[in-house]
């Protein structure tokens, strides 16, 4: 999952109408605007440091652009550091973030002030491991060859002892290992250096969601071990699993909301009223965006937000 993915981000811009799927930030502007306004808030309550801003996989750029232009307007204008892989996608984020800093990885992040962190539908691109119920009690899916096609099978050695007691029925948990290593990462950075964390995406928080892993292609749903590197492959957020990472490290975990409620908190209806007055042949187009990101049959429900804090930080906006 990881390598397919590693070589999809890496020749192609999959982002819009053009391309597999359509994010919030390409939505409308409102979304980063209020993410921005989100930080803004928590750093003048947090006492105005000298803090950075940190966006991982931030795809065009758009959330950092529209965020950072927000934040300039209450006079914060941290430096940005963006962590990407994708030498295509660092390319847009640099055209619409002049002056931001690229990282490989969280490793290289400063570590002399506070972080801001924001990720949206980043950690549902990280690999996960899926282990199954089978005849021969759990095992762990893998990939095998099948001629030229992958194909899913079960390997070998018993993953039996690492199934929770809870678990009773289902035939399938997923864990996203690498997801938990960032996450505990930023975590520890935020304890020792002050900050806050927002991650927003698809996912569940408990009980087990069973198998998650999709792909999508062309704005559909495709066989995921079908085209490899060729498709966007994603699973859904475990929220529980990453606020108990940040939590194991020391850091506060806020109770994970929706986007709908979290947007509707920061003000996107009003928001959403002012954009629509000063350009009243949008108005309509305003409309579909705020129903889009915010209707609970649309994103508003199924898309998350956890937010982490470092003790001793205020209360993020949104959040409790
Ligand atoms: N946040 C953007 C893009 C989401 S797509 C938006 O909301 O529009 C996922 C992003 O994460 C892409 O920018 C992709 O290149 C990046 N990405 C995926 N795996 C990564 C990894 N292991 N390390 C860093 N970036 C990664």
């Amino acid at each position: 999952m990881a390598l397919c993915n590693a070589h999809y981000y890496a020749t192609r811009d999959p982002l819009g109408a053009a391309g597999d799927f359509t994010t919030a930030p390409e939505i409308s502007q409102m979304f980063g605007e209020l993410i921005g306004l989100w930080a803004a808030d928590l750093w003048l309550r947090a006492g105005k440091p000298d803090v950075a801003w940190v966006e991982l996989g931030p795809g065009r750029g758009t959330l950092s652009a529209d965020a950072l232009r927000a934040i300039a307007k209450a006079v914060l204008t941290p430096p940005a550091h963006l962590v990407e892989t994708s030498p295509l996608l660092r390319e847009a984020q640099r055209r619409a973030v002049p002056g931001a800093t690229h990282h490989d990885g969280i490793d290289t992040l400063p570590t002399d002030r506070p972080l801001i962190v924001v990720a949206n539908e980043f950690f549902d691109a990280l690999p996960i491991r899926q282990i199954v119920r089978t005849e021969a009690g759990w095992r762990e899916r893998m990939v095998d060859c099948d001629g030229d096609r992958f194909v899913p099978t079960v390997g070998a050695q018993r993953f039996d002892a690492v199934v929770p007691d809870a678990v009773s029925d289902g035939d399938v948990i997923e864990t996203s290992p690498a997801s938990v290593a960032i996450l505990r990462d930023l975590a520890a950075r935020i304890v020792a250096q002050g900050g806050a964390l927002l991650a927003i995406d698809y996912g569940y928080e408990g009980p087990l969601a069973g198998d998650t892993l999709q792909a999508l292609r062309r704005h559909r749903f495709a066989d995921p071990f079908a085209a490899p590197g060729e498709q966007d492959l994603t699973a859904h957020v475990d929220f529980a699993a990453l606020a108990e990472a940040a939590h194991a490290e020391g850091a506060v975990a806020h109770q994970v909301t929706t986007q709908g409620a979290l947007l509707g908190a920061l003000g996107i209806t009003a928001r959403a009223a002012t954009l629509a007055r000063a350009a009243p042949n949008r108005q309509s187009e305003i409309e579909a965006a705020w129903r889009r990101l915010c209707a609970p049959d649309a994103m508003g429900t199924l898309f998350k937000a956890l937010a982490i804090t470092a003790p001793g930080w205020p209360m993020p906006g949104g959040f409790g």
